[in-house]
């Protein structure tokens, strides 16, 4: 318990998760006590519903696993019949399918257990919280009130969740707090299959059986999101990778094309990084590259397109933005990347602190060069090249 994860986080942190998880511990105790024994059907139905989900648990894990894949997020299997839980079960029941993500994460082995554990019991407060809401003994069933089991169900819960991850790491970005537009569709999907579910057991408990096959995509397309961040940024410097880059890039210069504004481009190379490497290792300079990106994004501004150009090499797109403010920004990253001061192990281990890197940095223009990615990338690299004749650590313009 002493070598736990979860110990190594801010105190804030770790209050919140230890109250989180008490009040789930506390609803859970309360609703074992109080509630009344269930009737046979609903025994039934908990049976299915129970046996459906855990058999999907069992298929698409096996299937991730027989293709080496890292699935990263099954939490919207377990809204799914959980939502349907909410529907169809006593309070009792509910949480002992609420066993399922639980022994799901225990038995997964999953490398932060704390984390797992901590989303369980978001979901448990969320869950029990769903029911309260609708009926406590006899949950209500029209439109209104299926739709209130799904949103209270995915809002709590993700908001037990977003101050977690808030109080863990203050810096965390939008996205990973709140979720992207997909991530919220998948939970819908999963809350309004879960309702559908319930109908259809209402009638026939082992109808459950038909939900297994959605189910089974449900989950597999819940893997999709983080696909495609992974597909689209680099693992590095998590980054937009060059593809993507110059995907967004294009957008940004059609549309800047439209309005008649101008666009400018930097091409940024880090100043004898082989050094780094040669010096330090590759793990150091690997470091170095990451908080590099860091101090970039933070450089910019959110409609400003950052990307790994490739080894050492950045890109930013800066949209509405003509030669001389472009120039003041290079010259704005120049000097941050003088003042950077980056903690990397050497190769030995020993924590280093690496603090003269330099950056060299070529920028092109639309006003000069036009609209077409490749003519301002060929400009903002001769720039860049002259920037290193000239010495390096310096801005030159096209
Ligand atoms: P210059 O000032 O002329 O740019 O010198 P440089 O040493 O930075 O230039 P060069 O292109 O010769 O070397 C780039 C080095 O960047 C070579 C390679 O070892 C290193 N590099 C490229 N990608 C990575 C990476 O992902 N991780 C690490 N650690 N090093 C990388
Ligand atoms: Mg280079
Ligand atoms: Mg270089």
């Amino acid at each position: 318990m002493r070598g736990w994860l979860l110990w190594r986080l801010r105190p804030a942190a770790i209050a919140y998760v230890l109250t989180v998880q008490a009040v789930a511990l506390v609803l859970i105790a309360l609703v074992v006590g109080v509630s009344r024994e269930p009737r046979p059907e609903e025994l039934l139905s908990f049976v299915m519903l129970a046996a459906t989900s855990g058999a999907v648990i069992v298929i698409t894990s096996v299937s991730i696993n027989v293709k080496r894949q890292i699935r990263r997020n099954p939490w919207t299997l377990h809204i799914a019949y959980l939502a349907a839980g909410i529907l169809l079960l006593p309070p009792n029941l509910l949480v002992l399918l609420l066993l399922g993500p639980t022994l799901h994460g225990v038995l997964d082995g999953r490398p932060e257990l704390h984390r797992w554990l901590f989303t369980t019991a978001a979901t448990t407060i969320a869950t029990l919280s769903a029911r309260f809401a609708i009926g406590w003994e006899v949950p209500g069933w029209t439109a209104a009130q299926f739709v209130l089991t799904g949103a209270i169900l995915l809002l709590v819960r993700a908001l037990l969740v977003a101050i977690g991850i808030r109080l863990r790491n203050p810096e965390a970005p939008r996205q990973h707090v709140l979720g992207e537009p997909i991530d919220v569709l998948l939970g819908i999907v999963a809350a309004s299959l879960g309702g559908l579910l319930a109908v259809a057991m209402s009638h026939e408990p082992t109808s459950a059986l038909l939900a297994g096959p959605p189910m089974v995509l449900l989950d597999l397309a819940s893997q999709l999101p983080q696909w495609r961040r992974s597909a689209q940024h680099d693992a590095k410097t998590g980054l937009a990778n060059l593809a993507h880059w110059e995907r967004l890039a294009r957008t940004e210069l059609a549309r800047a094309r439209a309005r008649d504004q101008a666009v400018s481009l930097l091409l940024l190379d880090l100043d004898h990084f082989k050094r780094v490497n040669d010096e330090l290792g590759h793990l150091a300079g690997d470091t170095v590259l990451a908080a590099v990106a860091m101090m970039l994004r933070s450089s910019v501004r959110r409609e400003d397109v950052v990307g790994r150009f490739g080894g050492e090499e950045f890109v930013v797109l800066l949209p509405g933005t003509d030669s001389e403010p472009a120039c003041a920004v290079a010259d704005r990253i120049r000097r941050s990347t003088a003042a950077l001061s980056v903690p990397a192990r050497d190769t030995e281990g020993e924590l280093r602190e690496l603090n003269d890197l330099t950056v060299s940095i070529g920028v092109a223009t639309t006003t000069r060069f036009g609209y077409q990615i490749t003519d301002l990338i060929i400009a903002a690299d001769a720039a860049l090249l002259a920037a290193k004749s000239a010495g390096r650590n310096a801005v030159t313009l096209a």
